[in-house]
């Protein structure tokens, strides 16, 4: 049986034309889900009795747990059990300008990037996109307070969860949901590019976010497998196909690793490839992890200053987290 939260508003609206009930129903559920956060279906009181029935009978509301919130400066993790057992993280950032959520996507993550700590458990599984939205939801109750942005950045790979995440997107952006901004969501990639190809047609002003992190093949291809299948020219192209589509700017993320990928020479082979395209370029301090190949960059200042005079936005991301084990690279699924 479907969870309730994982219908976006034209299935239900197509749920309610199916029992023969008008379809504007479909925005009174949202209502008591997304704005009263009501998660009994018995209380839904502007709905028959028989409505509400039918409804128990075809959809379930069941939640994920929180089991355990640790809190850090200006940041918060939440550790969650599935129904199944399984273990995903998300991550609360508070900004002067509003809260910010990471989400996770997935039950580890299938594509192995040599330096990330969310890959080591390979992907159990795809979340259902009710296991998307309650994150949001479970934070939001917990701080009392309405989340402003939400960054598809935790664990695992949104575009190999494509149309849930996709579903979950249009849930949290719907105005009778979480009514959070399609400008204030961002989803970030490996560089899945027929995916990419998919999501530029994509009727959302959502901002799409790549994580490149190497300047030529020969680097990427050590750090990250999914350079064999998509590598950095089809990439390339596919963000050029998707700004030509969108107009819109894409990030360029490029997490800085000590003697792999930062040397001054990389930052200039990175803003020739860059060069002319509507991207800016986010610059991620690497968190090391127990993984002991890898170590932060020190001349991230340096390379961002080559990539800015070579005519490239470039911005050093901000730090948070890292002393919970919840920064960029850092979530894992696993309880301990
Ligand atoms: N799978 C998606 C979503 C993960 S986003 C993607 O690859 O884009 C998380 C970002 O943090 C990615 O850019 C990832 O490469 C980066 N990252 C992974 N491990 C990191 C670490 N230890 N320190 C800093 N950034 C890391």
């Amino acid at each position: 049986m479907k969870n309730l939260m994982s219908a976006n508003i034209e299935s239900l609206e197509e749920y309610f034309l199916s029992i023969k009930e008008k379809k504007f129903k479909a925005l009174q559920v949202f209502e008591w889900l997304y704005i009263h956060k009501e998660r009994n279906i018995d209380n839904f009181s502007n709905l028959k009795k028989e409505i509400r029935e039918q409804l128990k009978k075809d959809f379930n509301l069941d939640f994920i747990k929180i089991k355990k919130i640790e809190k850090g400066l200006e940041v918060k993790k939440y550790l969650f059990e599935l129904l199944d057992g399984n273990y995903i993280e998300a991550v609360l950032m508070e900004h002067d300008y509003g809260n910010s959520v990471c989400v996770s996507s997935e039950v580890g993550c299938n594509m192995g990037c040599r330096f990330c700590e969310s890959g080591r458990l390979k992907k159990v599984r795809n979340l259902e996109t009710y296991e998307m939205v309650e994150q949001i939801i479970l934070i939001e109750n917990d701080i009392g307070q309405k989340v402003q942005s939400v960054v598809v950045m935790g664990i695992g790979e949104p575009f190999d969860n494509y149309d849930n995440v996709i579903n979950f997107i249009k849930i949290i952006n719907h105005p009778k949901g979480l009514a959070i901004g399609a400008r204030h969501i961002t989803v970030s990639t490996c560089g899945l590019v027929d995916k990419i190809k998919e999501f530029s047609n994509l009727p959302l002003q959502v901002n799409l976010a790549i994580s490149l992190h190497a300047p030529n093949d020969e680097i990427r291809n050590k750090i990250m497998p999914i350079n064999k299948v998509y590598n950095i020219s089809k990439v390339i192209s596919a963000i050029k196909e998707y700004i030509t589509k969108t107009n819109r700017r894409v990030t360029i993320e490029y997490v800085m690793l000590n003697m792999v990928n930062d040397s001054l020479e990389n930052a200039k082979e990175l803003a020739s490839l860059l060069k002319g395209l509507n991207v800016y370029v986010n610059l991620i301090p690497y968190n090391e992890t127990n993984n002991l190949e890898f170590k932060r960059s020190k001349r991230i200042k340096e390379f961002k200053d080559i990539l800015l005079n070579m005519g490239i936005n470039t911005t050093v991301r901000r730090e948070f987290g890292s002393g919970i084990s919840a920064a960029c690279g850092q979530l894992r699924s696993k309880e301990v």
